[in-house]
């Protein structure tokens, strides 16, 4: 299957399960998993249709930033972001997705004040509280996010997860059923703020149409649209 084949198909298949739900397919972006792919990868995504790209390697998403790849394309930062490297991201990237900690968010906070503009944010929650993983934890949420919204340089739009890697199909459900239940709660906590808490982005190539039916407005799909990558490199 060719990449424009296979962008349809995945935009299909989200369709079809937002439809299950009575949902409006209209409320879910595909954001296109970019890592280890090259800018003419890109490029072809993008004019397949792809409206937003993620990357999670701040070196990998520079070179293309250099390359002008995203041309066309809203770029998300989906990867787990050291605090050195901020700068290379703040102001770049329409929404970092992954701010999983006090830390993080102080550090682009400052990054966006010095350079005057606001920047967009998810709280990236880890839902299946494994030590290995990035994120705040379910009952620091609310304190986090309150924090989030008193940041004049920081703008927050919504949640992000990256559940355990799941036990079977639809080993998922459950851990997306309770972020969509965090969404709804912090979305109400936070409606005095007059921010508008619209994002909930969850669900990746194994399992997207689970994550659409519990209320996903953001899917971030890799392998289903550009094949398997090589096995994972730490950097
Ligand atoms: C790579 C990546 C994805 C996409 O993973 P696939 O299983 O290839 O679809 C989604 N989210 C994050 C944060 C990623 O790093």
């Amino acid at each position: 299957m060719s990449l424009e084949e296979k962008v349809a198909q995945v935009k299909a298949n989200i369709a079809a399960a937002a439809r299950e739900v009575g949902r409006d397919p209209s409320e879910i972006t595909l954001v296109a998993a970019t890592k280890v792919q090259t800018s003419d990868t890109i490029r072809q995504a993008i004019a397949a249709g792809i409206t937003v790209c993620g990357e999670n390697r701040v070196q990998e998403m520079t070179a293309h930033l250099d390359d002008n790849a995203y041309a066309g394309a809203a770029l998300h930062f989906i990867g787990h972001l050291q605090t050195n490297k901020v700068r290379q991201v703040v102001g770049r990237v329409d929404l970092i997705e992954s701010v999983g900690s006090e830390h993080l968010l102080d550090a682009i906070e400052a990054q966006a004040a010095k350079l005057d503009l606001v920047q967009d944010i998810l709280l990236e929650v880890n839902i299946g509280g494994e030590a290995s993983k990035s994120g705040i934890a379910p009952e620091e949420l609310l304190s986090l996010a309150q924090k989030a919204v008193s940041c004049p340089h920081v703008h927050l739009r919504g949640l992000m997860a990256i559940p355990p890697v799941a036990e079977g199909p639809q080993g998922n459900r459950p851990f997306f059923a309770r972020m969509h239940q965090l969404f709804v709660d912090i979305r109400q906590k936070m409606a005095d703020n007059e921010v508008n808490i619209d994002c909930l982005s969850m669900g990746m190539s194994g399992d997207y149409q689970d994550a659409v039916r519990e209320g996903a407005t953001l899917v971030r799909v890799g392998t289903a649209l550009f094949g398997p990558r090589p096995p994972m490199q730490h950097t």
